[in-house]
């Protein structure tokens, strides 16, 4: 895209171009998007407030349009989760990016949103918010300073450039697919995997019902 804004096909007539400029549909279209982008207001941990200095004059996310935080998911393009995800939340932030308009971005910001972090297989908490919702953009660190979450902004902004309205999903035919709700109980069940949870217990039961395999385990001394 960039080689045609700089090669047009035709000539400006030179009288013309310092009030002229050609360009595409798509760049007009992600520049627009792209120094726009309002992020949902919410934080989860420690992150939250490496996020908060990012708002603040020495960093100022204002430079990138992006200081319009938003609190209602319904006027945001951009999820930032920031901080340590538990199961407990998980179904709430997958409700909350269901109720985001398209088009949405989600930027995972520091090890825990990323991957689980520190708390990485506790018993409460996400081994990663992609579990259940798309990411966009990875921000590494524990945690990450307001530069990372700056270097991350502009990697999502990189991101919309390449973006054409010929492909994205929010101009294709159809709903957009919206994310089923995990279900908190003693454990968080994903309901996309209800078949898998469904085969394991079934396979589980007959080996508990299976004489052999009964036999099999006390001669292991399980
Ligand atoms: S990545 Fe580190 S700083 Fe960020 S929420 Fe987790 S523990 Fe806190």
């Amino acid at each position: 895209m960039g080689e045609d804004l700089n090669k047009p096909e035709y000539e400006i007539p030179p009288e013309l171009k310092s009030s002229v400029s050609i360009t595409t549909l798509d760049r007009i279209y992600n520049w627009s998007r792209r120094s726009s982008v309002w992020p949902m207001m919410f934080g989860l941990a420690c992150c939250a407030i490496e996020m908060i200095c990012a708002a603040a004059s020495r960093y100022d996310i204002a430079r990138f349009g992006m200081e319009v935080m938003r609190p209602s998911p319904r006027q945001s393009d951009l999820m930032l989760v920031s901080g340590t995800v538990t199961k407990k939340m998980m179904p709430l932030i997958v409700r909350l990016f269901n109720q985001m308009p398209e088009p949405k971005y989600v930027i995972a910001m520091g090890a825990c949103a990323s991957g689980g972090g520190p708390f990485k297989e506790g018993y409460n908490v996400i081994s990663g918010v992609d579990n259940y919702i798309p990411v966009d953009v990875y921000i590494p660190g524990c945690p990450p300073t307001p530069q990372a979450l700056m270097n991350g902004l502009i990697t999502l902004q990189k991101k919309i450039d390449t973006q054409s309205i010929r492909e994205v999903r929010w101009y294709k035919k159809g709903a957009s697919e919206t994310i089923p709700v995990p279900v908190l109980g003693p454990d968080i069940m994903d309901p996309r995997e209800y078949d898998l949870i469904r085969q394991y217990t079934n396979q589980k039961l007959q080996n508990i019902d299976d004489p052999a395999a009964q036999v099999a385990r006390q001669e292991k001394g399980s």
